[in-house]
């Protein structure tokens, strides 16, 4: 069958590809226009400055996870100060970077909220170590996997996944919390655990040999599965995918106590009374589905990597396989925080070429039994490529988990649409001066406003 033909049949110009992400789910289940509001208006966020001590802690997890593993197996099991010191490097190098972006910013307090940071880790760290204490040391740890599920259309970046022999456990660091967990960081932990059953083989609901963690810096949770949960979850996902899909549903809403910690409280107040003339609105509308459109067309690849076989992606130059990591693997660039890696050609490697200098890829560790979007992998770019190596640059995923691994490299779409949907909202929210920013922001045509 000719390539053009297997595209017709596989990913139809009609068909749908959008996907549900975990972290919007666990906004949709409480509040539909939760989800709506930054996901299909575009809106931004307000006043999260309580959160970014929250967001420094978790960027120092990112990447000190991998840590956790020897120090579990270690023969002395180490006490809160150890961990703390394991973590150090990792601490000095987001530190440095946060400090950097301030730079110009006198009026953030930086050095406080780095402060609170630290203390928020060390609380991470003394739950660890009980746990430690408690639980035999995993076979293995993976930090950081994003997982796409593109039966169920759902997708997902998971923390940690501790491995045992018998079961896996879904680990959530919620750094934020100072208590006990919102129902946003328990159903975004079921929602991920749903992925996790499906990296194992079972159905996304089937939580056997599944444990669900989520780690405060006081505490370590386990949210259950329930079934009202799953039906919530169920339910959140299927109106997102058709709200993305342009159908004009109602949104579901919280009890009013759940909109006073909201940051959308004033984008809610106005979509929710929104008096922007009609023709206007409708034209805003219609770019807004022009941008998601484009959006969902990122994630086709995705479609067709679980629908086709190795062969047939590279016959549709989709994909390459037959790599494996060079060793050593360079420390993180001081200059541009990215690592460099070197795939080194094997013998099985399919000759090519179908990938050049400047693509996206997902970069796939072939792990055995793993369906192929729910194995370890890293998101770069191909700096260059001989009849030997493919040099790539990681900007997401942590590239120590690719090795010992076949590789294999699927492009990618980047999706640059967020920005484009916060251009909209603030034309939509701003409409005084909508045509003017319209049209030096969009570089939406002036006529198409004025008729
Ligand atoms: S303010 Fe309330 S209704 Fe509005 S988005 Fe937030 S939680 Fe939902």
């Amino acid at each position: 069958m000719s390539a053009k033909r297997i595209m017709q049949q596989e990913a139809p110009r009609n068909g749908s590809y959008h996907l549900a992400l975990s972290s919007d789910i666990g906004h949709a289940v409480t509040c539909g226009l939760k989800f709506k509001l930054p996901r299909i208006m575009g809106a931004i966020p307000e006043g999260n400055g309580s959160f970014i001590p929250g967001f420094i802690a978790h960027n120092v997890l990112e990447s000190a996870t991998e840590t956790l593993g020897q120090l579990w197996r270690s023969s002395s099991m180490p006490n809160t100060q150890e961990i703390m010191d394991a973590w150090t490097p990792y601490m000095q190098q987001v530190f440095a970077d946060v400090r950097e972006k301030q730079q110009g910013d006198p009026e953030r307090n930086i050095e406080r909220h780095i402060s609170q940071a630290q203390t928020r880790l060390q609380g991470i760290a003394g739950v660890l170590h009980d746990k430690m204490s408690q639980d035999p040391a995993p076979n293995r740890i993976v930090s950081e996997i994003t997982i796409t599920n593109p039966v169920t259309r759902h997708e997902g970046r998971i923390d940690a996944i501790f491995e045992y022999p018998e079961f896996a456990e879904t680990v959530e660091w919620k750094t934020y919390a100072d208590g006990g967990v919102s129902a946003y960081d328990r159903n975004q932990t079921i929602s991920n655990g749903m992925l996790v059953n499906y990296r194992y083989g079972r159905a996304e609901d089937d939580f056997t040999g599944n444990i669900l963690t989520v780690i405060t810096p006081t505490k370590a949770h386990n949210p259950r599965a329930t079934t009202l949960a799953l039906d919530a979850i169920k339910e959140a996902q299927t109106y997102m995918l058709q709200v993305l899909n342009g159908e004009r549903l109602r949104a579901k809403l919280p009890h009013r106590f759940v909109c006073e910690s909201c940051s959308y409280q004033s984008a809610c107040r106005f979509y929710m009374g929104d008096r922007v003339d009609s023709d206007l609105k409708r034209t805003l509308w219609r770019r807004r589905f022009r941008v998601l459109k484009k959006r969902e067309r990122t994630h086709v690849n995705k479609f067709l990597a679980q629908r086709l076989s190795q062969e047939q992606l590279t016959e549709l130059r989709l994909a390459e396989s037959g790599y494996r990591i060079e060793e050593p693997i360079p420390a993180l660039s001081s200059t541009n925080r990215m690592h460099t890696l070197t795939l080194v050609k094997q013998n099985n490697y399919q000759n090519a070429d179908l990938l050049y200098t400047g693509d996206s890829v997902r970069i796939i560790a072939l792990e055995p039994g793993i369906p192929l979007l729910a194995c370890v992998s890293c998101l770069g770019s191909i700096r260059e490529s001989n009849e030997c190596r493919t040099t790539t640059a990681v900007y997401s995923g942590n590239p120590n988990q690719l090795r010992g691994f076949q590789i294999l490299l699927l492009r990618t779409e980047v999706d640059l649409t967020r920005r484009e949907l916060e251009g909209l909202d603030f034309v939509h929210r701003n409409p005084g001066r909508v045509q003017n920013i319209a049209y030096g922001l969009l570089g939406e045509d002036l006529y198409e406003f004025a008729t």
